[in-house]
């Protein structure tokens, strides 16, 4: 959190002995200045203050010893090794090595007094400790023991710990002298969170006293590491409501709701919003009426009905004479979006048209034409929206669905991308953004600070249950079965491969194996087949058909995850779903439930499962509420994964976790408003 030009910015290589080398070291595990390096914290103590006699040995504990050898040997067992019994005046213990030295062996001969460190474990000689730290002791010598717990910290090769240490401790003097580590939080605060200072908290980490709980620093609940976590939630919270209120000072298309126009579009719909909708529906169409830009996120569990929402919104725009940009992850679902705003808008007047990376030169020449001379109203596609070259005559509002596939970053892109200048200056468009993966309370708060929400809680009315049956692929044959039965009863299947290996080639290659299969084990049954190397043209035939109920069976690959909407469609088949994330297969369900017919969703999986994947699959045959999975999901993989960031390198907090932190985020949320209230210069630029 410090800015301008202080100690703390100095380059590692102001401190003695790093050298170019070792800086380069060091920027491998992230380190390049001295901040970095005194916030590089031990992820684990070794606690070296303490004597364990060796009849008080633990299994699997640490410890330090100290006795006299009573002899080594050489082993030749499975494996070769050698064997010391170590003794004091509790009893013995055996020190095992597979590799070792003659110089070793001299070390550990009869009668030598020695001090180890290791781990304790049942072996074949009772209990041992396999490759000991050692040091030889003089007869008459005590042993020399740390008086503080010893931090082990995340290192590489040619960085050893020892040198780390004296980093780190140097750096620490360094920045004391220089009076630096200014404390940003005001005291009231830190002591109303029983928290102690920054440089304390520093201190205290990297050198623990002896008596610290090792145990409330494995989890991460010390007050000092709960003191940093915070200070890092806070800065991270900081600079998203500073995003937030720059793009706030940019100027908005103010859009009146056109009252009469909305009201002859939901007579067209066919359906009631329900209680949910008509609420989000409100909000956003208040924010289209402010001089400023709209940025809000629509949450609403699959088939909750964000489109209809978003089509609201669209009209909002495009009856006052401005574009909508709707970006889809993915084709097939663009091509979806294409086909509802068609109908619901064409009949109206308004043009609806589809961008993506597959549109022919040709017509891609015409869209791009007609956009920016304003003849289109609302353009459909994928990231091709707002490639180079994609100029809008005006846009108003842009729309994205599926969020948890495009990470923060590229939202704040697409702001930038969206802006364009008019006769009263520069103006950016209203964003919507729309996620069906229910984003826990924990993360709306950190990783979205920056947006406001709207919820579309519950679905439309009529929708049934999925039973979900979680069972091995050793039982395909039943399953094959069960298909023929739903079938004959007149209802669709969804067959869906999953992901190998990250390459989409293998995946289609499956999905065409798996095609055959089926076909030769259902030979009375029309089977189509769906993958990503199909042509987009190729997908919307097969689509049809299968909404038209020409096809009986759909093989698929994760292609069809979202927004497809087949209603007669009552069991899906999700082939090692272990592979899956659980948002991921939350959202591939959802394609079945959407009719009046029981429905099911079988999780054929691959045996062995991991301990984790056996959780995974638990919670879905358990639970078919959103948030619980995503709560979930977070839990057992992280907020990279479920934001979908993880390779965009957002939300890596370097101390604090947002699962275990979370406790802290309401204070944080609270301790930003006091800052930016009592020190905004000090916090917002
Ligand atoms: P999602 O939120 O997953 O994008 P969709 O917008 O695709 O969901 O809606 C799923 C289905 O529910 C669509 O067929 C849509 O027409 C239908 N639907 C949406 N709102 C309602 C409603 N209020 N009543 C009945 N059906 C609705
Ligand atoms: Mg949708």
């Amino acid at each position: 959190m410090n800015t301008g030009d202080s100690t703390i910015e100095l380059p590692v290589s102001t401190l003695s002995g790093v050298g170019p080398k070792l800086a380069e070291k060091f920027s491998q595990i992230g380190i390049q200045t001295l901040q970095d390096l005194i916030f590089h914290l031990p992820f684990r103590y070794q606690d070296r203050t303490r004597l364990t006699p060796i009849g008080g040995l633990q299994p699997s504990q640490d410890a330090v010893i100290c006795g006299y050898s009573k002899g080594s040997d050489i082993v030749f067992g499975r494996r070769r090794s050698l064997l010391c019994r170590l003794q004091d005046d509790t009893g013995t213990v055996t020190l095992r090595f597979f590799h070792f030295s003659k110089s070793q062996q001299i070390q550990l001969q009869t009668g030598s007094k020695l001090l180890c460190y290791g781990e304790a474990r049942h072996g074949s000689s009772g209990l041992e400790i396999y490759h000991p730290e050692i040091t030889r002791l003089a007869d008459n010598a005590e042993p020399n023991l740390d008086d503080r717990l010893t931090p082990i910290y995340p290192a590489t090769e040619g960085l050893s710990q020892k040198r780390l240490r004296t980093f780190v401790a140097e750096a620490m003097n360094k920045l004391d002298e220089s009076g630096e580590l200014p404390e940003l939080l005001p005291v009231e605060l830190t002591q109303k969170l029983r928290m102690p200072g920054l440089k304390d908290s520093l201190l205290y980490l990297h050198r623990p006293p002896q008596n610290a709980s090792l145990a409330e620093l494995d989890e991460g609940e010390h007050p000092a590491q709960q003191r940093l976590a915070f200070e890092e939630l806070l800065a991270h919270h900081l600079t998203l409501i500073r995003n937030r209120n720059r793009l706030r000072a940019h100027r908005a298309p103010v859009l009146p709701a056109p009252a009469a126009k909305i009201e002859i579009f939901k007579q067209q719909i066919g359906f009631e919003l329900t209680a949910a909708q008509a609420r989000c529906v409100r909000e956003i169409s208040d924010d289209l009426t402010q001089p400023r830009p709209m940025l809000r996120l629509l949450q609403g569990d699959v088939g909750s009905g964000k489109t209809v929402v978003s089509a609201i919104a669209a009209l909002q725009a495009i009856a006052n004479d401005y574009q909508v940009a709707l970006m889809a992850p993915t084709e097939i679902l663009a091509e979806q979006h294409l086909l509802s705003f068609t109908n619901w808008f064409q009949p109206m007047g308004f043009k609806v048209a589809l961008l993506t990376g597959k549109t022919r030169a040709k017509t891609r020449r015409e869209t791009l034409e007609q956009l920016a001379n304003g003849r289109i109203s609302i353009l459909i596609g994928t990231h091709a929206l707002f490639q180079e070259g994609v100029e809008y005559h005006n846009l108003g509002l842009v729309i994205i669905d599926e969020q948890h596939r495009f990470g923060v970053h590229q939202r704040l892109e697409l702001r930038d991308k969206g802006s364009s200048s008019d006769n009263n200056g520069e103006h950016y468009p209203h964003q919507l953004i729309m996620t069906a993966t229910p984003i826990p309370r924990t993360l709306a708060m950190s990783a979205y600070a920056d947006l406001d929400f709207s919820v579309i809680d519950g679905l439309p009315p009529g929708r049934k249950p999925v039973t979900t049956v979680v069972l091995s692929d050793k039982r395909r044959d039943e399953v094959v079965e069960r298909i023929q039965n739903i079938c004959n009863l007149g209802r669709q299947v969804y067959w869906v491969c999953t992901l190998i290996e990250e390459s989409e080639n293998l995946q289609c290659q499956a999905a065409e194996d798996t095609l055959i299969n089926l076909q030769a084990a259902l030979p009375g049954l029309r089977i189509g087949l769906i993958h990503g190397r199909l042509k987009a043209a190729e997908k919307s035939k097969m689509m049809d058909q299968f909404k038209a109920h020409q096809l009986d069976l759909l093989v698929a690959t994760t292609v069809i995850e979202v927004g497809v909407d087949v209603p007669n469609a009552s069991l899906m088949v999700i082939e090692n779903p272990e592979r899956l994330g659980l948002a991921q297969l939350h959202q591939l369900r959802g394609r079945v439930g959407r009719g009046d017919a029981e429905s099911f969703c079988l999780l054929l999986y691959h045996a062995p499962l991991s301990q984790h994947g056996k959780e995974r699959l638990k919670v879905m045959r358990e639970t078919s509420d959103g948030f619980v999975i995503a709560e979930k999901d977070l839990e057992l993989r992280g907020p990279g994964e479920v934001l979908g960031t993880r390779q965009t390198g957002d939300l890596q907090f370097r101390i604090a976790d947002l699962v275990r932190d979370q406790g802290l985020l309401p204070e944080v949320k609270l301790a930003a408003i006091q800052l930016m209230e009592n020190q905004p210069q000090r916090v917002m630029h």
